[in-house]
């Protein structure tokens, strides 16, 4: 199933430069959860208490411990964006958010092969909405939000080199990660 998923989205308009491939699915733990919280809290990205997808709204650190810990499978879409002027926060952010994009259309063809256990995950808060519905009203498209992977607990570095895949920050060049995991 899944490889025929791969397959037909590798394919698609919108995949061009990127690659999808399954890998093992991540192990968050206590400590990892509770360092990554501890990074949300400073809010450096600024969406810290603004989504459904991040912290606070994501909930408490145990109970998304036994919650992502439960998928058994993992699709990592990845997409490395070179000679890129790094000042160019525009480009950087749009970038993300179409990668968060293809994650959520990755989750969507799982989905549509009879699999309703998918999570779609990726950096940053989720973009769906423009803006998001936090804390106001409940979630409009819960099926449709990619919430953060530090929310989670992954911590990409080591995960990705958990997997023999490199982790760097370069200076004109970046990659993007998303993960859909998913349990049949
Ligand atoms: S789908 Fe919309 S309401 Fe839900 S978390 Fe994403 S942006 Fe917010």
């Amino acid at each position: 199933m899944i490889d025929e998923v791969i397959s037909k989205m590798s394919s698609e308009p919108g995949f061009e430069g990127c690659q999808v491939k399954v890998i093992e699915p991540p192990r968050s733990t206590l400590h990892t959860i509770k360092t990554c919280r501890k990074l949300c809290r400073q809010n450096r990205c600024g969406s810290y208490g603004r989504s459904w997808g991040c912290p606070p709204a994501l909930g408490k650190d145990d109970e998304n411990l036994e919650y992502i810990n439960h998928f058994r499978h993992a699709v990592l879409i990845s997409h490395r964006f070179e000679n890129v002027d790094m000042k160019d926060l525009e480009f950087i952010e749009k970038s993300a958010e179409q990668h968060q994009d293809l994650c959520r259309r990755v989750a969507n063809a799982i989905r549509k092969k009879g699999i309703s256990d998918v999570l779609p995950v990726c950096s940053g808060a989720c973009k769906y909405c423009g803006e998001c519905t936090y804390p106001d009203a409940p979630c409009k498209f819960p099926e449709q939000m990619v919430p953060s992977v530090s929310g989670f607990g992954i911590i990409m570095e080591d995960y990705l080199q958990s997997q023999n895949i490199s982790f760097k920050f370069e200076d004109n060049a970046f990659t993007l990660y998303g993960l859909v995991l998913y349990r049949e």
